[in-house]
């Protein structure tokens, strides 16, 4: 689209959680307003392209709904009109601070400091916004985070192999002659993964193959469709690495020199026939051998590996197994060939300061935040023997939608002994919970500064217009609260733009004056570090078939959920939530692609384009067998609970699976209760993790019941 010659343009970075992490040009009408943004063409990576909910972004930052004045709560829990004078009481920020610390104080001397719970998440991406909440934790001695809603099951499992989260270099995508974009929608929720394959497609004649449990855009575009059951994309991997051995695709010279045990994981995967995995995937035969065939006859084959299919309670299995594909054909060793997940090692950021780290104190507990419910309704094994949670502060992120296991959940803060304060930009289904809710600036309004996952590149966001109404940004926040608490360190005192320059300096990344003039850096590391020829990250340089599943990139909380009977080698790990007798089908919990977790679920043309109300993607010989009509109000239920939205028939889903698209708010649904009332909260082995897309459950039309 063109812009209009006259406009300012303002450059930035995207704040929301999406691996593309996209250079933005921003229209700027004036110091409030902005137009039209989109993907900056010079930047590499981003090559111009942007998602469409981005680039009408104005319609989110000028919303009338945005939240402008810190609030009181008068009236019960859960309003979320925050124009009712009867539910919410407008107050100025110094009595709206004093309150929280008040608060906060009062929790902590009944209860001790760990009480308090301070909770966020990666509705911003910007490393001082974001992570600026760990310092005022450090200094107090509250309750720590283990972040497992997104990342866990997928990271593990592929430093399981590799030794650490990197790869080839994204960009050599357009290099590649087959592309497989393995367990992410690509075409929803990181376009750029398309814009480099879809060149490699025009200028080569490269081959698109898509795995993934139903066919959504992103399959739409392949030219091998592979859609599976979900949760059993090991047995396909093992399947290919069998055919691989079989047919002489394997590269036995790479083996020998790069990996562990070759020979072990040969002989293991003699049984891992096509014929094997067909019963487990859902797949034909012919389907894996077609597939097998492509991988194993093009060196210059790009695994790209997203975080969907690893959102099951096998996910750090299936990853892992997926990642040894590329050991077996050595296809790591070619330009456009190897396996990448995301770049999170290549950037040695310093968030020392930031985060406080010289604060931290290694004795306070580490709180999981999948399970948000259980601790909040005070379960004892995840309190760890320590205090209830009585105090919150919450940025960032919008629990009573989008935690898993959301009954307890909404149990656990409609506690009254529950003392909340929500930072946001909307008045969000858990703002509506809070005591104290402020008014949070939107990035455009802020500076920051920000690393791409599914790239290369640091980023800078600076604040471009000023934020509407009383919105303070999330260190604002901090530092007024370090104020009233009487904390002294140095992070309090500096500003935004100098902690930009001090994480620069110490990283290694020049200063900010270097990085406002140049926008963004390339961090990409040498060709022969990107693809591991000089030896993968463990000490003895081999890619790992048989993983230390227990120590692999182990976070402080050690190894949870069912670790001991995971595989030793790549392997189908039964471990999933199957379906049975009273829960005949399996949910996956996907992505929208005009949502971006809830993000943008408030915005009129996001809502309209995912069809203005959720709904559950049926099979239609599976609707026939359940007496459900297209479009027909269905109940969806397990044991943790039950909902009801509407159902739509749709050939592109295997037998036995249901999809539903996007996190709605619950209010969206008939009876108030939102896709994640049925996903479970148990840990995925080895490092915890949700299981969203991992649920059995029946169906039936709303009139009958579960
Ligand atoms: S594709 Fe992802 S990073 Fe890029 S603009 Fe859209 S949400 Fe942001």
């Amino acid at each position: 689209m063109n812009r209009p010659l006259e406009t300012r343009i303002g450059f930035s970075a995207c704040p929301h959680d999406c691996p593309s992490t996209c250079a933005l040009e921003v229209e700027l009408v004036d110091g409030r307003t902005i137009g039209r943004v989109y993907g900056a063409k010079g930047n590499d990576y981003t090559a111009g392209v942007i998602c469409a909910k981005v680039a009408r972004y104005a319609e989110r930052i000028h919303h009338p709904n945005r939240l402008f004045h810190p609030l009181r709560r008068k009236g019960e829990k859960g309003n979320a009109d925050w124009r009712d004078a009867s539910a919410w009481q407008r107050i100025g920020w110094d009595e709206a601070l004093d309150i929280v610390t008040e608060g906060f104080l009062k929790a902590e001397a009944f209860h001790g400091a760990e009480t308090v719970w301070p909770y966020h998440y990666a509705g911003t991406m910007g490393l001082v916004q974001r992570d600026g909440i760990h310092r005022l934790r450090h200094a107090k001695r509250y309750s720590r985070q283990f972040d497992t809603i997104c990342t866990n099951p997928a990271w593990t499992g592929f430093a399981a192999g590799t030794g650490k989260l990197a790869g080839p270099d994204p960009r050599e995508m357009a290099k590649s002659d087959l592309i497989v974009i393995w367990g992410t929608n690509a075409v929803a929720t990181q376009v750029n993964v398309m814009t480099h394959a879809i060149r490699a497609r025009k200028e080569r004649g490269a081959r698109i193959a898509v795995v993934d449990v139903y066919r959504n855009d992103t399959m739409k575009q392949a030219d091998i469709a592979i859609c599976l059951r979900p949760g059993t994309d090991a047995a396909l991997a093992c399947a290919v690495m069998h055919v691989c051995f079989r047919d002489g695709h394997a590269d036995r010279d790479y083996l020998t020199r790069y990996t562990d045990c070759p020979e072990e994981l040969e002989e293991h995967l003699e049984s891992r026939t096509p014929e094997w995995a067909a019963a487990i995937t859902g797949l034909s035969v012919e389907e894996i051998e077609a597939f097998a065939h492509a991988v194993g006859t093009t060196e210059r084959t790009y695994f790209r590996l997203g975080y969907g299919f690893a959102r099951s309670r096998n996910g750090a299995v299936s990853m892992h197994a997926v990642s040894s594909i590329a050991a077996v054909t050595g296809a790591w060793q070619y330009e456009g060939g190897g396996a990448f997940h995301t770049n999170g090692a290549i950037f040695h950021l310093d968030k020392s300061m930031i985060e406080g780290q010289d604060l931290i104190d290694p004795a306070t507990r580490l709180l999981d935040q999948s399970r948000i419910g259980a601790i909040l309704c005070g379960e004892p094994e995840v309190l760890f023997g320590g205090p209830p949670v009585t105090a919150m502060l919450i940025q960032n992120t919008n629990p009573v939608s989008v935690a898993p296991e959301q009954e307890k959940v909404k149990r656990g803060f409609a506690r009254d002994d529950l003392f909340v304060c929500v930072h946001e930009q909307f008045m969000t289904e858990t703002a509506a919970m809070a005591d104290i809710v402020l008014p949070a600036t939107m990035f455009l309004e802020h500076d920051d500064i920000y690393r791409g996952g599914g790239h290369q590149h640091i980023l800078l966001g600076p604040k471009l217009v000023e934020p509407p109404g009383e919105c303070r940004t999330n260190h604002q926040v901090f530092a007024g609260l370090a104020d009233r608490f009487g904390l002294d360190h140095p992070g309090f005192r500096m500003s935004e733009r100098e902690h930009i320059d001090w994480l620069l300096r110490h990283s290694g990344w020049g200063t900010l004056a270097e990085l406002e003039a140049a926008k963004w850096i390339d961090c990409q590391p040498d060709f022969r570090t990107a693809h591991y020829l000089d030896g993968f990250a463990y000490p003895d340089g081999k890619f790992r078939f048989g993983p230390d599943w227990p120590n692999v990139d182990a976070p402080n909380n050690g190894p949870m959920g069912p670790w001991r009977t995971m595989p030793a080698l790549p392997d189908y790990f039964s471990a999933i939530e199957e379906a049975d007798a009273r829960h005949p089908f399996r949910l996956a919990t996907s992505p929208a692609r005009s949502f971006l977790n809830s993000s943008f679920n408030e915005t009129p043309s996001s809502r309209s384009k995912e069809g203005g109300r959720p709904e559950v993607l049926i099979h239609p010989d599976d609707a026939a067998a359940h007496g459900i009509a297209d479009g027909a109000v269905v109940r969806l239920g397990n044991d943790r609970g039950i909902v009801t939205l509407h159902a739509r028939h749709f050939d592109g889903v295997c037998r036995g699976v249901l999809v539903s698209e996007g996190i709605w708010p619950n209010a969206a649904f008939a009876d108030g209760r939102g896709i994640n009332t049925l996903t479970g909260s148990d840990p995925v082995a080895p490092h915890g993790g949700a299981a969203f897309h991992d649920n059995r459950v029946w169906i039936a039309p709303a009139e009958t019941p579960g």
